[in-house]
């Protein structure tokens, strides 16, 4: 097998391009696609600080790794949910990464903020999703970071696949507003919240993987303990099985809707967020969910003081 570009041999076969790399021209292949995204999609430019959420897991640490090797201004951020082993991993990995290259990184443990791990936190909530409550939860911490110290730019190591599954989900289901929202770059709605982007978006998790490989990342391969089998995996399943029998479905599938369909789902009306009447940050009620969640946790807490 030859590389289809310099014709020396090849070490990866990537079937949805028709193509075969070598180490280099991988390399030149990977860096053509997240630039390509970059641009296509005005997600930064080189001299913009990049905040970066990094879980420890493969996507975001490539993502990383790639966006400081190619100069781009990274600051790192990393959620210490307190979720056992699997976050003490988590963190080991990040802090080791960002201590051995010197790059900025603020670790945010939810213990320490707000007084409660992840666990804790749905324990005394008794919240129906503990995904959803650790997401909510992430989002408003995230937001508020970024807001403190002027950031205007998140973003994710969310690959091809994750962007397929959703795609898939929202369609079987008719998420209406969730097809709207679904895009590469997310503007912000107002000015207490980051534009959000995902420069990963047209690589595949394998094309990831081979990446990691080739730089010999570290990254945490456990998934998170308090994750049950998630709808998207099955919607991940599901795509493969039609992306062995015709490669290039997946690419079709997601990048076609992004040219073709979703400006039908775009809303003729914007939302119209104030701020949250305790925290200031924006949201739809008077009261923000998340200080909702706070207040709940105080009043358990207050009832369950019993002298
Ligand atoms: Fe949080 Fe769920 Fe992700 Fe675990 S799987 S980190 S609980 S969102
Ligand atoms: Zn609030």
């Amino acid at each position: 097998m030859k590389c289809s570009r310099c014709k020396q041999p090849a070490f990866v076969k990537i079937k949805r391009h028709n193509a075969s790399f070598c180490e280099s021209c991988f390399e030149l292949f990977f860096s053509r696609q997240v630039e390509g995204a970059i641009k296509k999609h005005r997600m930064f430019l080189k001299e913009e600080a990049v905040l970066l959420g990094v879980s420890g897991g493969k996507d975001s640490m490539a993502l990383w790794d790639y966006l400081r090797s190619a100069g781009y201004k990274v600051w790192a951020i990393h959620f210490d949910l307190g979720i056992g082993e699997h976050s003490v991993h988590s963190r080991r990995i990040v802090e080791d990464f960002a201590r051995a290259h010197q790059l900025p990184l603020t670790v945010v443990a939810t213990k320490d903020s707000l007084g409660y791990t992840i666990p804790e936190l749905v324990q005394r909530t008794r919240h129906r999703s503990v995904c959803s409550l650790c997401g909510l939860v992430k989002r408003y911490l995230l937001n508020r970071f970024a807001f403190e110290k002027n950031f205007t730019v998140y973003a994710t190591g969310h690959n091809l696949d994750d962007e397929a599954a959703t795609l898939l989900g929202n369609v079987l289901h008719w998420q209406i507003d969730y097809l709207a929202h679904q895009h590469p770059t997310l503007p912000s709605p107002h000015p207490k919240m980051v534009r959000k982007v995902k420069p990963f978006y047209t690589l595949t998790e394998e094309e990831i993987r081979i990446y990691v490989r080739l730089k010999n990342l570290p990254f945490i391969e456990e998934r998170c303990p308090l994750s049950r089998r998630a709808k998207s995996l099955d919607y991940k399943e599901a795509l493969e099985l039609l992306e062995d029998k015709s490669p290039g479905t997946k690419h079709a599938f997601l990048f076609e809707f992004l040219e073709k369909a979703q400006k039908f789902f775009t809303p003729k009306e914007t939302v119209n967020l104030k701020e949250c009447q305790i925290c200031g940050m924006p949201t739809t009620q008077e009261v923000c969910s998340f200080c909702k969640i706070m207040q709940k946790v105080k009043a358990k807490e207050e009832n369950s003081c019993t002298y």
